[in-house]
């Protein structure tokens, strides 16, 4: 069983994923870590993320191990490592590329295939679940979406927010895997709404559809 939220940058996938995860008893796939994980490799191979040449065999040789909060690159941990400001902007530019997708979305498969998972990303209804039987697309408003991650990142939001206008544009604009709502997901806009009350909202949809 699969509960797929996907939505842009900052609009609370990650909290809200985690605590449904946890209430339903599923296990949590981050999968912007993965992307996260081979833009760290890299910016510290220091090749250049916009060449697939490069980046692609990156993608397809990542060690990767994901085990709650952890993020493990072989027997690294990397938990921090692929949160900075310098690797968050080379993951969205690393995962345009499609072969760094497909092999990323195959992975995701090969997870999602056994066991109860809420899964967060961009493209997990569209792409690497559509037959997930509830799609959530999270959004908020870009300027509460930049005040959340400077509150959580302790960096101008004014800077958040440019950064995070560059890395919606690629991620909407993009060939593969591009931003966008299922035909079929739930969308449910986080402006000025708590944490608790998008779970408890989602949870409610989980449960109205025999999946809690
Ligand atoms: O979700 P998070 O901000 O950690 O994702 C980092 C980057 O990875 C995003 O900006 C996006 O470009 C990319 N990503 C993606 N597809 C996903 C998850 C993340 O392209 N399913």
């Amino acid at each position: 069983m699969v509960i797929a939220i996907d939505g842009p940058a900052g609009a609370g996938k990650s909290t809200v994923a985690r605590a449904l995860a946890e209430r339903l008893g599923a296990t949590y796939l981050d999968s912007g870590a993965m992307y996260r994980s081979v833009a760290l490799l890299t910016v510290r191979a220091g090749a250049d993320p916009d060449d697939p040449a490069a980046v692609v065999p990156l993608a397809e040789g990542l060690d990767i191990g994901m085990a709650g909060r952890t993020i493990t690159i072989g027997a690294e941990d990397v938990s921090a490592a692929i949160r900075t400001p310098e690797v968050t902007a080379a993951a969205s530019r690393v995962s345009v590329h499609r072969g760094v997708r497909e092999a990323m979305v195959q992975r995701q498969r090969e997870l999602l295939s056994d066991g109860a998972w809420v899964a967060e990303g961009r493209d997990i209804g569209t792409v690497v679940y559509p037959e997930a039987p509830l799609k959530v697309f999270l959004t908020a408003s870009p300027e509460e979406r930049a005040r959340r991650r400077a509150a959580e990142s302790g960096e101008e939001a004014e800077a958040v927010l440019a950064a995070q206008r560059e890395r919606d544009a690629r991620d909407i604009e993009r060939e593969h895997g591009a931003l966008a709502p299922a035909a079929d997901s739930v969308e449910v806009d986080t402006t000025g709404l708590g944490i608790d009350e998008v779970v408890e909202a989602i949870a409610e949809i989980a449960s109205a559809r025999g999946l809690s």
